[in-house]
């Protein structure tokens, strides 16, 4: 066979380009298969070792050459209740002046406390807030103690809901992640989230009218294997007591099933999903469990990195539910509020979140129109969470 010049010249390059391969380490995988570590596809099946060290997933910060419009957002567009609010003790005029501040600096006209505490605790915070000249930008949330469920536990529990009520809590949060994960009851076993003997308090909150605030499960990649496909591998690295993933443990779904259990169970309670239900990352999910549970709303917190990176689904799912949605915040950190604004209210392309660990990625804004932020904002908290103060919101 006689090749032409061109394709000699081709055969001659594609040989050299080989054998550079070869020389630099050089790797063939068949088609569907993955490089070897520490190396990378950089042609169609042939995948090579960088020349130098690579750095690790902690070192490696490029700096972007994107120029593209920003908007920093420090303040929210409209007033916002934050109805998963974790502002510390507020039982001191000190505390509760550094927390307003912040709150102003930010435009948060409520916080909702949900710190999970019940009786004496809960009134030395009621009192405290009572007490203050601020106290109409505090609502404060009962808890439940989930120690020693048994028979008449459930009956216990109403009544000290409805003390809790009387003193001036609004509803009851953040019922804790350790709830379905780690509380056993007296035999040892695992307290499942759908146990029987709660129904009574369950049913209490339909009849007191008051919704439950419920934190369920953890984001799904604690429960799976930590190694270099887990998409939250440097945080499960960081903080060990996070990974849900040793053999015996409950696992994500099993969580999800009994929590759709208990909402199906009680159709008369409302239910407040705290952080999306941990199905920011599966919003046709997240839409089907809205769907079938008309008495559940969810709270926004600690996913923002699941909705930056999805802006235009992210942002249909906020339309379509709109009235389903509310903010919350989760750990009370001043600076990491302006993120949620952002990506919220912008359009912005490409910006930083603000834990690495969190997220490898970077964010989107999804430009939320001003009824909808509305809603999210203040009108459902104020909506679900009876008690708020009334009026002074925007139309
Ligand atoms: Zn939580």
């Amino acid at each position: 066979m006689r090749l032409s010049r061109t394709a000699f010249a081709i055969a001659l390059v594609g040989a050299l380009g080989a054998g550079l391969a070869a020389q630099r380490g050089g790797t063939r995988i068949a088609p569907g298969q993955e490089c070897p570590p520490g190396t990378t596809e950089v042609r169609p099946g042939n995948c090579q070792a960088p020349q130098e060290q690579a750095p690790s997933i902690l070192d490696y910060r490029p700096r972007s050459t994107l120029v593209t419009a920003e908007h920093k957002v420090p303040k929210a567009k409209f007033p916002t209740v934050d109805v998963h609010g974790h502002p510390g003790a507020l039982t001191t005029p000190e505390q509760i002046d550094r927390v307003i501040s912040v709150m102003d600096s930010l435009n948060l006209r409520v916080m909702l406390v949900a710190e999970n505490v019940s009786g004496e605790r809960l009134t030395r915070t009621l009192a405290a807030l009572n007490a203050s000249p601020h106290k109409e930008r505090f609502r404060v949330l009962a808890g439940v103690d989930f120690r020693n469920v048994g028979p008449g536990w459930g009956a216990n529990a109403a009544r000290q809901l409805e003390a809790d009520l009387k003193a001036g809590a609004i509803g009851v949060g953040e019922v804790p992640k350790s709830f379905g994960l780690r509380i056993t009851k007296p035999d040892g076993s695992r307290l499942k989230v759908d146990d029987p003997e709660m129904d009574p308090l369950w049913a209490a909150f339909a009849r007191l009218d008051v919704p439950a605030f419920i934190h369920t499960a953890e984001p799904q990649e604690f429960f799976q294997p930590l190694d270099y496909k887990n998409e939250r591998w440097l945080e499960l690295a960081l903080f060990p007591d996070r990974r849900n993933n040793q053999p015996g443990q409950v696992t994500f779904e099993q969580l999800m099933t009994e929590r759709n259990n208990l909402f199906r169970k009680h159709p008369k309670t409302r239910f407040v999903a705290a952080h999306f239900g941990w199905h920011a990352n599966d919003l046709a999910r997240l839409s089907k469990m809205l769907d079938e549970f008309p008495n559940v709303t969810i709270e926004a917190g600690a996913i923002l990195y699941d909705l930056g990176r999805q802006p235009r689904a992210a942002r249909e799912f906020f339309i379509k539910y709109q009235d389903r949605i509310m903010f919350g915040k989760d750990s009370f950190q001043p600076d990491e509020y302006p993120y949620y604004w952002r990506v919220f209210e912008t359009a912005d392309e490409y910006f930083d979140y603000y834990r690495d660990y969190h997220a490898t990625w970077k964010m989107y804004g999804m430009a939320l129109p001003d009824d909808v932020l509305k809603k999210v904002y203040y009108k459902n908290a104020v909506r679900v969470f009876k008690g708020m103060p009334a009026g002074g919101w925007p139309q």
